[in-house]
């Protein structure tokens, strides 16, 4: 067969949208039947049984005939689907992975079949003006007057953070990072990355970062006003704890270190009127990290970070003349090299955009009181259980737990079970010097039967005979039978 004559239809322009409708019918139907196929939060049957199909799908990856778009769509989205951990089931809750919203996805959609590169104005002119826009109202949510730019979530934003810190005017010398030892891992490789001195961990003994160690160290180190940076974390990774914002600004304030708060998680409570004072004091940060891929039920990725001088940002001023060359920004096309360290970036902000109109400060709110809820009432389930411990009560949508007098060995071992069953996504962690098992709920469609549902799981899970005990029992009937007494 010859090459085809006529190329295969695209998904801008006038007769892009009929062109994507049929193919759409196809990768919602496999959607559909992917997850009727799965029938759980997740794939049985573990690793292996999983990768055998994305093989059978995907094979041969790259054929020297195409199969045309209806198989290649159909098979391939199944075997996604069928093979996914879906946080839209609601005992998918391990991570900080939340279902995204129809509405969000549906604009994402969009955004791919524009494809505005968000690097140069003639590229994305409407995507221009409207991410100037969200992203000035989001950070006037936290600093009056402050700006923010798009990132690919938390890593990236705290990654900006500590260049913004590093090339800021008030900071002398190389800036030195300290961090709770309950921050995100990404903030101390982003100092490895960005060439810092080692970051100084200040410890955080009730998961919390503390105000008096953090006073000691920064005491100790001493050094003039533009030394320090202080990453604070507004919902721990493993117990989502929010560190005493107020009582470290404070200090900052006092030793001339500068702040950034990793809200990555925690952010979404400022769309809540009740909860957004377990925030007081973001306002006083230089920066803040906030990923709408956590709670903000956005598609990957939708991350920011807010700074509260936009000036700040300058240090990421660019000239590339392809793109920014001086006389066309003198004629007042707009410069967007500097709003990122990417060069093609996808316009995220319309997602974002959508959301934020469809649902509006109201909504969102709710979805983050209804996970925070959930939490709330998943805990006192726990609680209650003979059968579990409890960790403590939930700060945001975080419940730790474990099954009374187990091992940390076993922990470990019903989660993984939990996996391979295919019956329920849990996270782990290990605090206190013991291994907890973490539900993280994102999902303001779950129900309280769900979550008892999980629990009894849980239950049922661990009391079962592990292959190990099952072997080692084996193992002492065969001696028992055999010739050597006991
Ligand atoms: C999720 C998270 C990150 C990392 O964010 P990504 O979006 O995964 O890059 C960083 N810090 C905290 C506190 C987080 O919860």
């Amino acid at each position: 067969m010859s090459t085809p004559r006529i190329p295969p239809p695209l998904a801008g322009g006038a007769r892009g949208a009929d062109a994507l409708r049929p193919l759409l019918d196809i990768a919602l139907g496999a959607l559909r039947e992917g997850a009727t196929a799965r029938g759980g939060p997740l794939p049985a049957g573990g690793p292996e049984a999983v990768a055998e199909r994305v093989r059978a799908a995907a094979h041969p990856v790259l054929p020297d005939r195409g199969t045309g778009p209806e198989t290649a769509l159909r098979t391939l989205i199944h075997a996604l689907t069928e093979g996914a951990a879906d946080p839209a089931e609601p005992l998918c809750a391990a991570h900080l992975h939340c279902p995204p919203l129809a509405v969000a996805t549906a604009a994402d959609l969009a955004a791919s079949a524009l494809n505005p590169s968000m690097d140069s104005w003639d590229q994305a002119p409407a995507a221009t003006a409207l991410e100037a826009l969200v992203t000035r109202a989001l950070a006037a949510e936290i600093h009056d007057g402050g700006d923010a730019l798009i990132t690919t979530g938390g890593t990236e934003a705290n990654q900006l953070a500590l260049l913004l810190a590093r090339e800021a005017p008030t900071t002398r010398g190389p800036v030195r990072l300290l961090v709770g030892a309950n921050a995100h891992h990404s903030l101390t490789r982003a100092a490895w990355l960005l060439g810092l001195p080692e970051p100084v961990v200040v410890p955080a003994p009730a998961g919390t970062l503390d105000p008096a160690a953090l006073d000691e160290a920064l005491t100790e180190l001493g050094g003039p006003p533009g030394t320090f940076l202080v990453a604070a974390t507004a919902g721990t990774t493993d117990a989502g704890l929010i560190d005493p914002l107020d009582d470290i600004a404070e200090l900052c304030a006092a030793h001339g270190a500068r702040l950034h708060v990793d809200a990555a998680y925690g952010g979404g409570l400022l769309f809540s009127d009740t909860r957004k004072e377990q925030l007081n004091g973001i306002d006083r940060a230089d920066t803040v990290a906030l990923d709408l891929h956590k709670l903000g039920w956005q598609p990957a990725a939708a991350g920011l970070l807010a700074a509260r001088d936009p000036r700040d940002l300058d240090a990421l001023n660019h000239r590339a003349d392809y793109l920014n060359a001086d006389d066309d920004t003198d004629a007042g096309l707009p410069d967007l090299l500097g709003r990122s360290l990417r060069t093609t970036r996808r316009p995220d902000v319309l997602k974002v955009a959508v959301t934020l109109k469809a649902l509006g400060r109201t909504g969102l709110g709710h979805l983050v009181d209804q996970v925070c809820d959930q939490a709330g009432e998943f805990a006192e389930l726990i609680d209650a259980h003979p059968a579990f411990e409890l960790y403590d009560a939930p700060a945001i949508s975080t419940v730790l737990f474990r099954p009374a007098g187990a091992t940390d060995h076993h922990i470990a071992h019903v989660r993984r079970r939990l996996l391979t069953e295919g019956t329920a996504v849990l996270g782990r962690a290990d605090l206190d010097g013991r291994r907890w098992l973490k539900a993280t709920l994102l999902n303001p469609h779950t129900r309280p039967g769900d979550l008892a549902g999980l629990l009894k799981l849980v239950e049922e899970t661990a009391a079962a005979p592990t292959a190990e005990a099952a072997e080692a029992a084996e193992a002492a009937t065969d001696r028992t039978e055999g010739t050597t007494p006991r």
